[in-house]
């Protein structure tokens, strides 16, 4: 059966341009013809470009299924219904919000729509580049895949859509940090030594305070380790109310000042005390793994 499951905020933008240009039309067309001509092919270049991507969602979920929860709204397609038990999705996504509120002590915005697809792919087809799981942030909506990288994907997308309401989400150092923290709940690994010589190679953390690097397909999975690395750096040696306050101020032509005046120090003092954590972080695991084959040695 076809069920229309899209909510209506997914229709509030197009509904806004169509009718704000077809006022502004009615209003100059006696008059201006050719301006009305201007403002008509400005709005479907920038339905087709922009808008492209959430035509072709609306046009591939129009059929899904959906299952609710207090928060949240778990859309998937029918193929899925076989091999996931969408009660028990739905209640992961519904504890996952609840931790992130619980985190930012604020509640959603609104009921979050979340988009499971079957695979990486079918997101990776719909949006393009290197995009695997989406926030729609003026939607409150994420898309995630389903299989092994769900949960981490989730929480990653939800992070997003919470931060992208305390502060900017430029430059991505910052905000993509801190969606690797939460979806890492905390626990960020330490960057392996190839990502680390990339830093080192690619001019420091300075060089991730543009996108450049970040949608590169050959750096961007050590510009995210890096950066979730730094920002649990960061975390655990200022507080989370402090790295809240910091991230509601720094945006991308300020970074730099706001860091500064936020932690006292600069972000290349800061880089280089990150790097002695890492490395005092190594030795007492290794130290650690020494232990341990001792320890089997004897038994
Ligand atoms: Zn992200």
């Amino acid at each position: 059966m076809l069920r229309p499951l899209l909510p209506l905020r997914f229709f509030w933008g197009p509904i806004v341009i169509a009718a704000v240009g077809l006022t502004v039309s009615a209003f100059l067309i006696p008059f201006m013809l050719p301006t009305t001509l201007f403002v008509c092919i400005i709005l479907a270049v920038a339905v087709l470009t922009r808008g492209r991507p959430l035509v072709r969602l609306c046009l591939r979920i129009v059929t899904w299924r959906s299952r609710k929860a207090r928060t949240v709204a778990l859309f998937f397609p029918a193929s899925l219904e076989q091999s996931i038990s969408a009660g028990e999705v739905v209640d992961t996504c519904q504890r996952d919000v609840d931790d992130l509120v619980a985190l930012f002590q604020f509640p959603p915005s609104s009921k979050i729509a979340i988009y499971l697809f079957e695979q990486e792919r079918d997101i990776n087809s719909l949006l393009g580049g290197n995009t695997y799981a989406c926030a729609f942030i003026p939607f409150n909506a994420v898309l995630v895949p389903a299989g092994r990288s769900f949960q981490t994907m989730l929480r990653h997308e939800l992070a997003h859509l919470f931060s992208a309401r305390v502060g900017d989400l430029a430059p991505r150092l910052k905000s993509e940090g801190l969606a690797v923290w939460i979806e890492c709940d905390g626990l960020v690994p330490t960057p392996d030594q190839a990502a680390l010589t990339f830093l080192a190679k690619s001019g420091g953390l300075d060089s991730l305070l543009e996108p450049t690097l970040f949608d590169c397909p050959r750096t961007w999975r050590q510009c995210y380790d890096i950066a979730g690395s730094f920002t649990k750096f960061l975390i655990q040696r200022v507080g989370w109310a402090a790295y809240c306050q910091f991230y509601k101020a720094a945006g991308q032509a300020n970074y730099g000042a706001v860091f500064e005046r936020s932690f006292s120090l600069s972000l290349a003092r800061a880089e280089a005390l990150w790097q002695e954590s890492l490395k005092a972080e190594d030795e007492s695991a290794k130290k650690l793994a020494e232990g341990d084959n001792g320890d089997v040695l004897r038994k």
